[in-house]
């Protein structure tokens, strides 16, 4: 391509919009363009990435034998009526787009593909001799995320890689998982990233057990928690641990109530008291929305020290559903006070709840909410003795308390700690647990029989017997691994792109289009790159030299040829974008130089 006849803009300066240096780039570079909110527009140089990482991921999902197909954007609602998770998704979380057609027949813009590929295997898998399968795609995903942001990181557009493999069994299903991950771990090696796998969260997808890759750079949304000794590794949503010690500072051999006047935190009360966080129980407030619209509200009584984890406790609260008649949470958070006041029957103590919080601080006769506080132990707050907590009075605790002494230990004791670096691995205390923050780039599931069990999608065995399809699910963001290769790879000057996906391998330029010698080397290298298969630009713009390097720089192509000033030596300047390396080189040698790197790159 030649820049003088292609779409070409560069921005100087960074665009409004951008908060961090990957998007603040791809913008200022050319590569993609916003619409509107979570849209974007990918230009030529982008599609090319996007195309690249692609074909890497399709070489490796085909080398596992799983099979490319397309299934459809438009997805009706009644297969997410069978799954159960058209509300979830269109009310609860409100992730998926749906509307209605003009028959009036509601659709939903496919956030996901489970519903359709498992009335595909429905429809198609009889017998276990067709098993396993494992069927992909490479399609743009919507989803109305509530806070889109950092450009194609969190688009409301974006394109996925999502598979999903049918088995007879577990064992079956663990093989691919296993195989999927191997993949995963290529085409992240492949496409020059730095990575690691982690447990995770199921999340509202569902099934046992999970993994996430994680792309390391400082702007990613997730945190990772992992071991030195590389045998832990984990989301901190998911992560665990074994809590320090609790201390004790102060001892309190009698129970009393103590006037504790300012004291509604943690450290008001630890500094005013002179114990150790530790020492205390700490009751938080949670209110829960079910499907069936009951509200539910729930107190967590969890040590001091410690903070609740808001995607186990969703977990747990799942679990229970079915003791409120309802089988998904829609809603969790810390009830404020406009929530309060809808079913509250007097002001709640607020920094002095205790673990016996009367159950009527709820109003007692409202239909769509529970009389009753759910209530739940954390196991770091089970092992206290002697222990501080709330007194249920503004401005006074009580000390020296004892769970069946004076508080009733709750029956669901349930692990909802936040794990949290310096914490002891649970697999070897001697190894404390590091942070590290990731962009989530792929999710690979072993879903068993969720959604073959809910869609009637069964097979027959070798025995006779109709069983439920055991299924996996693994995805990549196509677009979200693209931008997160340039927040692992850029300076100060613009983008470094791995070379395996970079747009082009190599730039020439043209320092002044008007000196023939110059025009007529760089026509030929130029065309010789290209035919040797190093994917080569010409920048034969009517530019300045100086905004023409700053141009290759900033789009980050890997290697720039210059006919500059050593032409009469018969040399041109090579650079290494990555390195900044330069070198006067023979322009007999250009071709074979560059086109080994090139080689050497794409491995
Ligand atoms: P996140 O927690 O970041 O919202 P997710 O758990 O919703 O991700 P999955 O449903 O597992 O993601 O989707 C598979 C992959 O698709 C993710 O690993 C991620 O790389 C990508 N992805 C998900 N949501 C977006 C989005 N809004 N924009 C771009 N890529 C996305
Ligand atoms: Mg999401």
């Amino acid at each position: 391509m030649r820049l003088s006849q292609i779409l070409f803009v560069t921005l100087r300066d960074d665009p409004a919009e951008a908060e961090i240096p990957s998007h603040k780039l791809l913008v200022r570079a050319g590569y993609i363009r916003r619409v509107g909110s979570g849209m974007y527009v990918y230009l030529p140089f982008m599609w090319r990435v996007l195309q690249k990482v692609s074909q890497i991921i399709r070489d490796e999902m085909n080398a596992t034998g799983a099979q490319e197909c397309l299934l459809t954007q438009l997805q009706p609602a009644e297969l997410w009526q069978e799954s159960g998770r058209w509300d979830t998704y269109t009310k609860a979380e409100g992730i998926m787009f749906a509307l209605d057609d003009r028959q009036g027949r509601q659709l939903g813009l496919g956030p996901t593909h489970e519903e359709v590929i498992t009335t595909v295997a429905r429809d198609m898998i009889r017998s276990y001799r067709q098993l396993p399968v494992n069927l992909y795609q490479i399609q743009t995903k919507f989803r109305d995320e509530i806070r889109p942001r950092f450009g194609l990181m969190r688009g409301r557009e974006f394109i996925m890689k999502d598979a999903y493999s049918f088995h007879t069994h577990a064992d079956s299903l663990k093989q691919t998982y296993e195989a999927m991950h191997d993949a995963y771990c290529q085409i992240l090696t492949r496409c020059g990233l730095e990575f690691r796998a982690v447990q995770a969260d199921s999340g509202a997808i569902g099934g046992s057990g999970s993994q996430e890759f994680m792309v390391l750079a400082a702007a990613g949304e997730d945190e990772v928690l992992y071991t030195e000794d590389g045998q832990y590794a984990a989301n901190v949503e998911k992560a665990v641990s074994l809590p320090p010690d609790a201390e004790v500072l102060k001892s309190f051999n009698q129970y009393e109530k103590l006037e504790t006047p300012n004291t509604p935190t943690i450290a008001s009360l630890s500094e005013f008291l002179g114990c150790a966080p530790s020492q205390i129980v700490k009751n938080v407030l949670y209110q829960v929305v079910y499907d069936n619209g009951m509200t539910v509200l729930v107190l967590i009584s969890i040590r001091g020290d410690q903070d609740v984890n808001d995607t186990k406790l969703y977990n747990e609260l799942t679990k229970v559903a079915a003791d409120f008649e309802a089988t998904t949470v829609i809603a969790l958070d810390v009830p404020d006070v406009e929530a309060q006041q809808k079913w509250a029957a007097k002001p709640l103590p607020l920094g002095y709840i205790n673990p016996g919080l009367e159950d009527d601080y709820i109003q007692p006769d409202l239909e769509h909410v529970s009389p009753k506080f759910l209530r739940m132990v954390d196991p770091t707050a089970v092992d206290l003795q002697q222990f501080v907590t709330g007194s249920n009075d503004p401005g006074f605790h009580v000390v020296g308390a004892n769970w069946g002494a004076e508080f009733e230990l709750p029956k669901l004791v349930v692990d909802v700690r936040t794990a949290i670096a310096g914490d002891r691995a649970t697999h070897d205390p001697s190894q404390p647990l590091q942070t590290a923050r990731g962009i989530e780039i792929g999710h690979i599931f072993q879903l068993g029989t969720k959604y073959s069990e809910q869609m009637g999608a069964t097979f027959t065995d070798e025995d006779g017997k109709n069983k439920p399809l055991v299924m996996g699910c693994y995805g990549v963001g196509v677009s979200r691994l693209a931008q997160s290769a340039v927040e692992q790879s850029y300076d100060d000057n613009g983008i470094i792109w791995p070379v395996p996906i970079a747009p082009y391998h190599a730039i020439v330029v043209v320092p002044n289009i008007n000196d023939a010698d110059q025009m007529a080397v760089a026509e030929t290298l130029y065309a010789d790159l290209n035919a040797a298969g190093v994917e080569t630009l010409l920048d034969d713009r009517k530019e300045r030299a100086g905004v023409k390097f700053k141009d290759a720089e900033l789009v980050g192509i890997p290697f720039r040829v210059v006919t500059g000033r050593s032409l009469k030596e018969g040399k041109v300047e090579v650079v290494k974008r990555a390195s900044g390396e330069s070198e006067e080189m023979a322009i007999a040698d250009v071709v074979d130089t560059i086109k080994g790197w090139v080689d050497a790159a794409l491995g």
